[in-house]
């Protein structure tokens, strides 16, 4: 497929940044570093591409079947340029795309309705839903494409038009997935910008942006929120997560072993909703820390492009660095890797797969997001202590409880402080759910009809009923 430019992105900027592949640490392109100043023109021109956009939902459900039928279609670009920037496996960049192409389907097929109010009144009251105009869209580096469709879909359906900012660690997939997305869709109803801070800041305070739409850290989704009041925008923000896997004295440890694993290490363990804390009942401790370090060891790490790569690098030099520190700090404070624990001899920013054991319940490792390939494995004496250990953070973003009486198990699910709990498995979402961490893991709910309708404003109309 021959690549093209977006029409729209970074205009008038001359300059460009370098973005590095994590399997090397060395550059491999550039993307262009939008000025801030340069977004006056940017959301103008949204602006004016959404007075034609919000009129004709049958036009946008169109718009957008097309646009997913293009992403399916540029599928292998896509996922080999992802894979290079972002360093994941291939079969798992491929895996993001065909989410990608099904959320765009997911939101086509919503449309706003009209909806009666009845309260017995003599009075013809209904809300017609609207939308609300130029959505800024901030997207993280650990799923660029899941994520910036996940903001993009549901605006664009909902009938309002979309300026994209990936992160710089991850610019050109979502550079090329605008470009695919656009040969379906009106000139200027989404566009993506690339460029370093302060464009993020200065995006999400732009004076024509209606809504913020952030994924990523909780730092950062605190300044937008400071950005975004100064016009009072609406936003919506999904944040951090240090998700708790809490095992059952039924569990069969064997049998679930690779799926646990699995929700902890994949995409290299940077999925805000990754298991990051395993609690497991005192008597069976030794053998989980073992069927999970097994399974460290075997797993091959490599170059996401290198055939049998299960493992990429972690995305950047930063965050490896944060996931080294953690480490570091949790073997000082008494922890013990049964496996991994530091980075590979390798050039990249490769981590090895690492299982802790030890750990005190007050290392940062336990307490705050790690982010990468390391996992605290604890024990606990009763399940209100792992209860209580699992809602002891300040994050809320999802959990999970594993054993082999599923009602007891949702029970213990049923207490967990989250937006979703789930049961012997972990982070699997349906397009239809609402997704909403609590505590410092988010404001605002994303996904199904609420993250729909989290792009939409109520227009209401009172009428007195025909005499
Ligand atoms: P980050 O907060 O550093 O950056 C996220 C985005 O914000 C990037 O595009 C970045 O360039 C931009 N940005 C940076 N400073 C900004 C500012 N002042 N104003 C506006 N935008 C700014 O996050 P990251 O390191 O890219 O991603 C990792 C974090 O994302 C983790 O904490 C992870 O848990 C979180 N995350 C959350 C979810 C979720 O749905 N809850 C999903 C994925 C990742």
């Amino acid at each position: 497929m021959e690549v093209t430019r977006p029409r729209r992105a970074a205009a008038g900027s001359g300059e460009r940044f370098a973005v590095l592949d994590p399997a090397t640490g060395e550059a491999f392109d550039e993307a262009p570093d939008q000025r801030p100043e340069g977004l006056d023109a940017v959301v103008d021109r949204a602006h004016e591409a959404w007075r034609g956009w919000r009129t004709d939902s049958v036009q946008r459900t169109k718009a957008l079947t097309a646009a997913a039928d293009a992403v399916e279609a540029a599928g292998a670009d896509l996922a080999r340029l992802l894979t290079r920037e972002q360093g994941k496996p291939l079969s798992e960049s491929y895996a993001e795309i065909a989410r990608t192409a099904a959320r765009l389907r997911y939101f086509a097929e919503l449309a706003p309705r009209v909806q009666p109010i009845t309260d017995g009144r003599p009075v013809h009251s209904e809300i017609r839903w609207r939308s609300l105009g130029p959505v800024a869209a901030i997207v993280p580096w650990n799923f660029p494409l899941q994520l910036a469709s996940a903001k993009i879909a549901p605006a664009l359906a909902a009938g309002n038009t979309v300026v994209v900012k990936p992160s710089p660690f991850t610019p050109l997939a979502t550079r090329l997935l605008g470009s695919v997305m656009s040969t379906a869709l009106p000139e200027d109803v989404l566009t993506v910008v690339t460029g370093r801070e302060p464009l993020g800041a200065r995006l999400a305070s732009h004076p024509g942006i209606r809504h913020v739409t952030f994924t990523g850290s909780v730092p950062t989704g605190r300044a937008v929120a400071r950005s975004a009041a100064a016009s009072l925008a609406r936003v919506t923000l999904e944040l951090g997560g240090n998700d708790a896997a809490v095992l059952l004295d039924d569990v069969d440890v064997e049998g679930i072993a690779d799926r646990l694993f699995w929700a902890a290490f994949r995409n290299c363990g940077q999925v805000c909703m990754a298991v990051k804390r395993v609690y497991v009942p005192a008597r069976l401790y030794a053998d989980v820390v073992e069927a999970l370090a097994h399974r460290a060891k075997s797993t091959v790490v490599g170059a996401g492009l290198a055939p049998g790569s299960r493992l990429g690098p972690v995305n950047n030099a930063p965050q490896l660095a944060r996931v080294e520190r953690r480490t570091a700090q949790a073997l000082a404070d008494g922890a013990r890797a049964v496996t991994g624990g530091s980075r590979l001899d390798r050039p990249g920013y490769f981590f090895a797969p690492t299982i802790l054991a030890d750990v005190p319940p007050g290392s940062p490792v336990v307490t705050e997001e790690q982010f990468g390939p390391v996992l605290p494995v604890l024990p606990y004496r009763s399940v209100d202590e792992a209860v209580e250990a699992a809602n002891g953070t300040r994050f809320g973003l999802g959990g999970s409880v594993w054993g082999t009486d599923l009602d007891a198990a949702e029970a213990v699910a049923g207490r967990l402080e989250c937006g979703t709990a789930w049961i012997n498995h972990h982070a699997e979402l349906s397009l239809a759910q609402p997704f909403a961490g609590i505590k410092d893991s988010g404001v605002g709910v994303a996904g199904g009809p609420w993250g729909f309708h989290g792009n939409l404003r109520p227009f209401v109309v009172h009428r007195p009923e025909e005499a």
